[in-house]
C-alpha cells in the first residue's frame, strides 16, 4: 500500500512539472509538513550555550555551521561552498568580551571627595564588542558625531582637545538618508562606526562612550589601546547634568546648522573593558543547493538567505533567538519541505547561511566576491529577525513588484497574515545581508516580523520571546513563493 501511495505521489509530482505547474493538492500537502515545533527546535539548538552566541571566527560558530551543514546533507542538498564542500571561507578578526567590564561616573561630593556611580550592565551600558582591553579614568569631552570632514567644512574635533580623554559621541551623521541621496551621500562614509573609531584614535582619545543605546555590536574595528562602551539615555543625561546644556537640543542644533557643538563636559568616568582579540579568525558561509531540473533555467537561482551568526558573548552569552536563529530555522524549514516532498523545481534554489552579518556583513560580501551561481541570474529572499509578533514585512517589496506579487499571492491564498512591504532606498550604511546584494544589482526582498516584545542585541533576545506560529506561517509563505517562482514560465527579474 505504501509503495503504491508513494508511486502515486511521485506521479502527481512529476507529471505536472513539465507544464511548469504543481497541483494545488501536492503543494498544500507539502506546505503542511512545515511545523512550528520543528522550527522552534532549530531555534533552540542554535541558542544552546554550547554555541556561545555564534560569533563568526570562534570555534563555536563553526560547530554550529557544521550542525547546519549536517542537516543540509541529511536532506540531500548539494554542498556549494569552497572545493565542493559546505563552507565558503573568509578571514574575520574577532574579539571576545570577558566578564569584569564596567562603567562608572565620578560624582564630586561637597566635602571635596567623590563617590562612584556604577552603571547597570545591559539596561544602562554594554561593553564595546571590539573594544581594546584595559581601564581608563578620564574627563568626558562631547564630540558630536565624531566626524572630521574637511570636504564638508565640518569637524567635530575643531577647538577641543581630546588627547587622553574619553569622547562621548552620537551614532550616524547630522544628515540622514531620509534627506535623499544628494544630501546624504557626502556623509555616507563618515556615518560608519569604523570611521568614527578611526577618527577618535587619530585625535588621540583614550576611549569612547558611544550613544548607540546599551546594545552589543561587533560591527566595528579593534584598536589595542582604545577602549569603548555603548551607552543609553541615563548615562548621557548624567554627563550633560549641570553643564547648562540639554542633550537633545545640542543634537538638534548640530543637525539644523551643520555646526559642531563640541565641549568638555568636565565629568569624569571610568571605563573598564576586559577583552581578548583574535586577528587571524576564519569565518564561513554555509551553502546548500538544489539544482534546477530545466537546463534552460537552472542557472537562474532563488537564494534563500539568513545570517547564522550572532554576537557571541558580551560578556554574557547573547543567544540571538530572533536575530537570527529564527530566520535560519525558517530557511531550514523551506529546505526540508522542498526535499522531503521532492518538489520539482525548474530553477535552482540555494540556501545561503551567512556568517559575519554582525561583523560588517563580511559574509555576504564574501559571497558577492565569489558567487556560486551567476549574480545576474540570481534573486535573494533574505530574512532577518522573523521570530516575533504576528505581522510580516518585506523590505524592498515595492522595489521589486514581480517578486512581491508571488509573496502577496501566496499570502492571500494560504497564509493570511498581516503583510506589508516598503520601498528601500539602500542609501544608509548597510545593516543587513540584502543591502550589498541590492547594491550588486541582485533583486532582493528582506523579511522581518514584528508585533510583540523584542530585545535587540542584548542577552534577552532568547527563546522566551519567540513566537513559533509566525515562523511557521512565514515558512509556508516562502515555501509556496519559492515553488511558484522556481517553476514560473515568466522571468523573475
Ligand atoms: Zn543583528
Amino acid at each position: 500500500m505504501r509503495k503504491y501511495l508513494s508511486l502515486l505521489v511521485i506521479l502527481t509530482l512529476v507529471l505536472p512539472s513539465n507544464g511548469q505547474d504543481i497541483s494545488e493538492e501536492t503543494l498544500l500537502k507539502a506546505m503542511h509538513t512545515i511545523s512550528s515545533h520543528e522550527l522552534l527546535e532549530y531555534v533552540q539548538i542554535q541558542c544552546d550555550d554550547k554555541y556561545q552566541g555564534r560569533l563568526t571566527g570562534t570555534k563555536e560558530y563553526q560547530e554550529c555551521a557544521e550542525w547546519l551543514a549536517g542537516e543540509f546533507a541529511t536532506w540531500g542538498l548539494t554542498p556549494a561552498g569552497d572545493s565542493g564542500r559546505w563552507f565558503q571561507w573568509y578571514d574575520i578578526p574577532y574579539t571576545l568580551v570577558l566578564p569584569n567590564c564596567g562603567l562608572s561616573l565620578h560624582m564630586p561630593l561637597k566635602n571635596g571627595g567623590t563617590i562612584l556611580k556604577h552603571y547597570n550592565y545591559m539596561t544602562e551600558y554594554m561593553p564595546g564588542s571590539t573594544s581594546g582591553n584595559g581601564e581608563v579614568t578620564a574627563e568626558v569631552v562631547y564630540a558630536g558625531y565624531g566626524i572630521t570632514a574637511p570636504e564638508l567644512n565640518y569637524d567635530d574635533y575643531r577647538g577641543i582637545d581630546v588627547k587622553g580623554k574619553i569622547i562621548l559621541i552620537e551614532r550616524e551623521a547630522p544628515v540622514s538618508p531620509a534627506a535623499g541621496a544628494e544630501k546624504f551621500n557626502p556623509w555616507y562614509e563618515h556615518s560608519f562606526h569604523q570611521s568614527k573609531l578611526a577618527n577618535a584614535v587619530k585625535h588621540g582619545a583614550a576611549g569612547m562612550i558611544y550613544n548607540y543605546g546599551p546594545i552589543a555590536n561587533p560591527n566595528n574595528d579593534y584598536y589595542k589601546d582604545f577602549i569603548y562602551v555603548h551607552i543609553g539615555d541615563s548615562v548621557v543625561s548624567d554627563i550633560f547634568e549641570g553643564t547648562g546644556l540639554i542633550h537633545s537640543d545640542v543634537v538638534s542644533s548640530i543637525d539644523s546648522t551643520l555646526k559642531p557643538q563640541s565641549f568638555n563636559t568636565k565629568k569624569v568616568v571610568t571605563v573598564r573593558m576586559s577583552t581578548q582579540h583574535f586577528p587571524d579568525g576564519k569565518g564561513s558561509n554555509v551553502i546548500g543547493l538544489i539544482r534546477g531540473s530545466d537546463p534552460e533555467l537552472s542557472d537562474e537561482t532563488i537564494i534563500i538567505g539568513a545570517h547564522l551568526d550572532h554576537l557571541g558573548r558580551c560578556y554574557e552569552i547573547i543567544p540571538g533567538a530572533n536575530d537570527n536563529a529564527s530566520a535560519v530555522a525558517v530557511m531550514m524549514g523551506v529546505a526540508k519541505a522542498l526535499t522531503d516532498n521532492k518538489i520539482p523545481l525548474r530553477r535552482s534554489v540555494m540556501f545561503l547561511a551567512f556568517g559575519s552579518e554582525e561583523q560588517a556583513i563580511v559574509g555576504a560580501k564574501a559571497y558577492l566576491n565569489r558567487p556560486v551561481m551567476p549574480l545576474d541570474k540570481s534573486i535573494l529572499l533574505n530574512m532577518d529577525g522573523v521570530g516575533i509578533g504576528h505581522s510580516i514585512r518585506a523590505l524592498a517589496g515595492t522595489n521589486y513588484p514581480v517578486l512581491w506579487s508571488y509573496v502577496e499571492d501566496a499570502n492571500n491564498r494560504y497564509v493570511h497574515r498581516p503583510l506589508s512591504n516598503n520601498y528601500f532606498s539602500n542609501l544608509g550604511r548597510p545593516r543587513l545581508d540584502a543591502a550589498p546584494f541590492l547594491s550588486a544589482g541582485v533583486p532582493s526582498l528582506s523579511f522581518s516580523t514584528y508585533g510583540s516584545a523584542n530585545y535587540y542585541h542584548v542577552p534577552l533576545d532568547n527563546l522566551d520571546i519567540i513566537k513559533p506560529e509566525i515562523m511557521e506561517d512565514l515558512c509556508q509563505l516562502l515555501f509556496v513563493s519559492v515553488v511558484r517562482m522556481a517553476n514560473s514560465p515568466e522571468s523573475l527579474r
